[in-house]
């Protein structure tokens, strides 16, 4: 087990954590974030900390990596968020889209919840739904996009083939470098204990079904903020 800042965390990778940022600074960052860009400074920092991870343990393991700009197939699988991570898209879209880039989000937000919200999880996960943030191949809100597309990642874009080919086969085995993925699904799995432990909302959300409630309804931040649930229609991943 690895231990920080007096907590286990589940798995036992190699590499262990958060380079230069501990849990207990997420914890005083949130304490410290009474405004919701306080907040966001927050959710910030912690996945600046991922990113530096997801770079150190490429960089000395030597992982070879065949994604490229442009390559877009991973974005047809369904991403599991959490709220925190939708309130920061949310702002990063409301802050940086123009009026016609934000309705015609709203748009596909609304279309992509009439496909998604009567599928169960299994069904979403063997559908290859777009999500709705890809724009000419390319994630419109990269700088804020969430944990779970920040670690993934391919040694071969002939198996992220195979799987958009195949998408209810749900048995192939991808192609992640192991230890890479199991310390990044650590991380990722410290991050939200955070959460869990100060009592806020963490459930596993689809993005963009939470994404919509997000952008239409301004009360779900209240209720997050008030350790309620964030979101009323959403799409939910139950826990493990
Ligand atoms: S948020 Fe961005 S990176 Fe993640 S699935 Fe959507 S378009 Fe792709």
């Amino acid at each position: 087990m690895c231990s920080r800042a007096g907590r286990t965390v589940r798995v036992k990778p190699r590499w262990c954590g958060m380079p230069e940022f501990s849990t207990q600074q997420l914890i005083e960052d949130i304490a410290q974030s009474l405004s919701p860009e306080q907040f966001d400074h927050a959710v910030g920092r912690s996945l600046a900390a991922f990113d530096t991870l997801n770079e150190q343990i490429i960089g000395e393991k030597g992982v070879t990596l065949d994604c490229h700009a442009g390559c877009s197939i991973c974005c047809s699988l369904r991403v599991e968020t959490f709220a925190h991570e939708i309130f920061l898209l949310a702002r990063h879209i409301r802050a940086h889209f123009s009026a016609d880039e934000f309705s015609a989000l709203l748009s596909r937000l609304a279309a992509h919840e009439e496909k998604v919200l009567p599928l169960t999880v299994f069904e979403h996960a063997t559908r290859n739904i777009i999500c709705p943030l890809l724009q000419n191949g390319r994630c419109s809100a990269y700088a804020a996009r969430p944990q779970s597309c920040r670690r993934h990642h391919s040694q071969d874009v002939a198996a992220c083939q195979f799987t958009f080919d195949h998408p209810d086969d749900l048995e192939f085995p991808g192609a992640h470098d192991r230890d890479l993925f199991r310390a990044l699904t650590a991380a990722m799995q410290e991050n939200i204990d955070v959460y869990a432990e100060l009592g806020y909302d963490h459930t596993i959300y689809e993005l963009g079904t939470a994404l919509a409630e997000a952008l239409h309804d301004d009360t779900s931040w209240t209720r997050w903020q008030e350790r309620g649930p964030a979101f009323l229609q959403a799409s939910v991943t139950p826990g493990a």
